[in-house]
Formats: C-alpha cells, sequence, structure tokens
C-alpha cells in the first residue's frame, strides 16, 4: 500500500550531516514536506541562512500522500466565516497558484505543472449554497447544471486556470534551485522556547529562529493547537485509464472525493473522515482497483483558513508555525511561506492577519471548536483506562486501530503509528511499544 508520488523520491545530494552534540545554527525549520521546503527558499530568499531539520527522509510525509490538487477552488468556502474573509482567502489562493508556476518556469522545473480547469461538483443544497458564496468572490465562476462527467451527473461549479503537479519534482525542484542545508533522519524531541534550543535523543541544536513546518506543530502548550486543530482521514488511489478527465474535480460534499489525471494514470481520492473516527474498514476497495493505493491525515482548522506566521509576539518572538492547510497544503504552504518570509523581513504580507496563528476565532466557528473540546477530553479520559500500549505517547489520549490502513490512529490529534509502534504521521515525537 503505496502513494504513486513514493516511486519519485530519491536520495538528496547536499544532505548535511553532523555527529556534533552540540551544534549552532541561524534559522532552523523543523520539518522537511512541502511547507517547510517552500519556508526554507523563501527565508533563503530573503537573506537567512537555513537549515532543514527532518524526522525521516525529506518529502517522505504527508506530502507524498497527497493528490495535488493546486487549486482555489476548494469547495468549503461557505464554511469560511464573513464575506471579506472569503474573498481575501480566495485572492491568497489564485496567487499562490500564479506564484507556484513561476517558480515552476523561473527554475525549469519538470514537475508535470499543467493549468486545467478546476471543478467543484455536487447535487442539491450544499452546491446551490457554495455556489452563492462563490459567485460573490469571484465573476469568473460559472455554473453549469447537471453536467454529464466521468463519473456521474452532477451541478459543477467551474473556475478556469486551476492547475496539477507532481508535488515530489517540484519540491526536489525548489531543494536544487535554493539556498539551503538540510539534515535528514533527526527527529526533534523537546523543544525549548526560551532557550532557543531544540534536542533530538543525543544532540541540541541552538537557533536564533525557529519554524515548525512539522505538519501538527510539535510544540503541545505554546499556541494551544492541541485544541485549534484536529486530523482528517483520506484515502486515495491511482489507476489506469484510457480515459482522460481533463479538469481536476473535488466533491462539494463532506467525504471530499477528488479526481485528476497525472502521467501515471486517474487518482481519485476521499472518504475523508475525523482521523480515529472510520465507519468502514472498505475504503480502499470502494475506491476501484489500481496499484498504488494510500493513505493520510492533514491538519483542519475550524475556519477553513490555516495557521502561518508568529507563534507569539511574547516569549517566543522569534518562533513560527506553519499548519492546518486543511488538505490544501499544495497552494497554502506557498502563501504561508510568504508570510514568514515576510514577517521575518519585516515586509507588509496582505495575507498576514488573515493566516495569523494567534488569531481569535470567529464566534460561529465556537461551536467546532467546543466540540473539539469535548471529543478529545473523552479520548484523553479514555486513554487513562486503557494500557500503556494503547495510549498515544504524544498527549495519551487511546489510539484506534484503523482496519483499513493497518495502523494505530490518534483521534485527537492524528498521530499514526505502526502495529510495532514506530512513527508514521507526528506530533507524537516518540514511538510506541509493539501495539500488536
Ligand atoms: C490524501 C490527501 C490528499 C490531499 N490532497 C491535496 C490536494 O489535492 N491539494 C492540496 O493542496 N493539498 C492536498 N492535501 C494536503 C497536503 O498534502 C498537505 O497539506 C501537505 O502535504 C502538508 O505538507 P507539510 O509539509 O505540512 O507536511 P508533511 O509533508 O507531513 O511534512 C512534515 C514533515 O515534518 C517532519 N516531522 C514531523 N515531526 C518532526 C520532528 N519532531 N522533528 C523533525 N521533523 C519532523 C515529518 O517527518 C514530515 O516530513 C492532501 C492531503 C491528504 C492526506
Amino acid at each position: 500500500m503505496e502513494s504513486i508520488w513514493k516511486k519519485y523520491l530519491k536520495p538528496i545530494d547536499n544532505v548535511k550531516k553532523t555527529d556534533a552534540k552540540v551544534t549552532k545554527l541561524d534559522c532552523i525549520v523543523v520539518g522537511g514536506g512541502i511547507a517547510g521546503i517552500m519556508c526554507a527558499y523563501m527565508l533563503a530568499k530573503e537573506g537567512q541562512k537555513v537549515t532543514i531539520i527532518e524526522a525521516a527522509q525529506v518529502l517522505g510525509g504527508v506530502t507524498s500522500n497527497t493528490t495535488a490538487h493546486v487549486t482555489s477552488l476548494q469547495g468549503r468556502y461557505r464554511d469560511i466565516p464573513g464575506a471579506k474573509r472569503r474573498k481575501l482567502f480566495f485572492q491568497s489562493q489564485q496567487q499562490g497558484i500564479d506564484g507556484i508556476e513561476e517558480l515552476v518556469n523561473k527554475h525549469k522545473i519538470d514537475c508535470d505543472f499543467q493549468r486545467t480547469d478546476g471543478i467543484v461538483f455536487g447535487n442539491g443544497k450544499p452546491l446551490k449554497k457554495e455556489f452563492k458564496v462563490m459567485k460573490k468572490i469571484s465573476s469568473d465562476i460559472r455554473l453549469e447544471k447537471n453536467k454529464k462527467l466521468p463519473f456521474g451527473d452532477f451541478d459543477c461549479i467551474t473556475l478556469n486556470m486551476q492547475a496539477r503537479f507532481n508535488p515530489i519534482n517540484f519540491c526536489y525542484g525548489i531543494i536544487k534551485a535554493g539556498n539551503f542545508d538540510i539534515i535528514e533522519n533527526c527527529r526533534i524531541k523537546k523543544v525549548c522556547l526560551m532557550k532557543k534550543r531544540l534536542e533530538t535523543e543525543n544532540m541540541i541544536f541552538k537557533y536564533n529562529k525557529v519554524v515548525f513546518a512539522t505538519g501538527f506543530p510539535i510544540i503541545n502548550i505554546r499556541g494551544i493547537y492541541a485544541f485549534k486543530m484536529y486530523k482528517s482521514s483520506s484515502y486515495a488511489i491511482c489507476k489506469n485509464n484510457s480515459q482522460q478527465l481533463g479538469a481536476i474535480y473535488n466533491s462539494v460534499e463532506s467525504d471530499g472525493m477528488t479526481y485528476r489525471d497525472s502521467e501515471d494514470g486517474v487518482i481519485i481520492g476521499g472518504f475523508d473522515h475525523r482521523t480515529g473516527r472510520h465507519k468502514c474498514s472498505k475504503y480502499f476497495s470502494k475506491l476501484g482497483d489500481g496499484k498504488f493505493k494510500w493513505a493520510a491525515n492533514d491538519c483542519m482548522t475550524f475556519d477553513g483558513i490555516p495557521y502561518a506566521g508568529r507563534l507569539l509576539r511574547v516569549f517566543a518572538r522569534d518562533t513560527y508555525v506553519i499548519s492546518g492547510f486543511s488538505k490544501y497544503g499544495m497552494v497554502n504552504s506557498f502563501i504561508s511561506a510568504k508570510i514568514i518570509a515576510d514577517t521575518v523581513s519585516r515586509k507588509k504580507n496582505l495575507y498576514k492577519r488573515l493566516f495569523k496563528p494567534t488569531r481569535v476565532l470567529n464566534v460561529k466557528v465556537w461551536p467546532l471548536f467546543f466540540l473539539n473540546f469535548l471529543l478529545d477530553a473523552k479520548n484523553l479520559t479514555a486513554g487513562l483506562f486503557s494500557s500503556g500500549k494503547r495510549r498515544c505517547p504524544h498527549m495519551g489520549c487511546r489510539l484506534k486501530f484503523n482496519p483499513n490502513t493497518k495502523t494505530f490512529d490518534c483521534p485527537c490529534h492524528g498521530s499514526r503509528l505502526t502495529k510495532k509502534g514506530d512513527i508514521i504521521i507526528s506530533p507524537t515525537v516518540d514511538a510506541n511499544e509493539k501495539l500488536l
């Protein structure tokens, strides 16, 4: 069970090796997924001396388990509170797509980047509501009723000039073009923000600035991310298909079904659910037959807008976070990285306030916040009454076995562990004892 993108992973030439007990670095980016790489690239462009510290292999995390639609049309604008915010967010996404294309052209990155129509499909009320909201945002949005799509008849919201690419080849292109160092196989286990120190099992890294781009931030208390986000899991397959789809498709429904073409076949994704709360053990067979099948999870915010920027104004001025892409990390990595690079260089950025990690959440999403809080409390309590090995090493919630992926998933913050207790997805920084 492996993602189509894993076959594009390769060793990187300029990986830095260090055995020193204490290493002093200027700017550290923790996490070598698309967010960390974009951030390192942009910070280096601003004159920072950047080093990425990655727990395993660069790009081996969620970025190699994506479906890589590069789109502003995400089918969820109706859930973003506030008309102004929706419009600004849309503008950021359009700018992100253009920014990615510019990088592809500037550095001549061979990553199958193709502009294509973006289509949000569905039937009934959710699509009507989404269209009502979208047409106030952009006059380029079109509604087509009862359109024949390769997978059924649906009403469609269409927007031209969206895109798709190969995320791994894109990121390798950025690594090649960027002026930053990478340290692999180095998991940060302890963070001391006051002393500006990161610790692994046997090494210490001192820094001037740090960016956490680890998916779910590995800092528990500061920023209270443990309660401000949850993880949602999705499943995907790639199958040979004689018929090209010609566009990228996202469902307006909560199952999040998506369809796109790639050099290797058609990629279908979906069956989104809160991590640890799967309703079925047959998501893969429901997706059909395909040589490549994979599943992963991503961080979801309650207002649908990522967290990117300075962690706190006091005590942690030189600490930055990027997280909460809500399954749209391709474009949002670009925008979030730009926000952080501009903040570090004290430049203006139109989206800084919108993405601010310390923003007060709009009252409309407070019920979601409280519901999430209750679910976390329930799972933490369940953890207290279960055997040690079934507790997530992150905060102690009770792990749930996912028969689809044969992994143990944490219903609170989405850590994913193998049966042997090894980490597949953070935020846990510690492996577990053997679970099965
Ligand atoms: C099935 C699926 C489909 C998706 N489809 C799309 C799509 O079509 N379009 C789109 O825009 N987005 C999509 N997304 C979302 C997108 O893939 C993610 O938002 C994005 O890849 C996240 O990138 P990242 O760099 O934040 O995380 P990652 O790629 O997971 O990178 C984080 C890195 O941090 C490292 N790390 C973690 N903890 C530590 C530590 N303690 N020390 C050092 N390193 C650490 C990890 O090893 C990892 O390499 C999808 C997500 C999923 C799950």
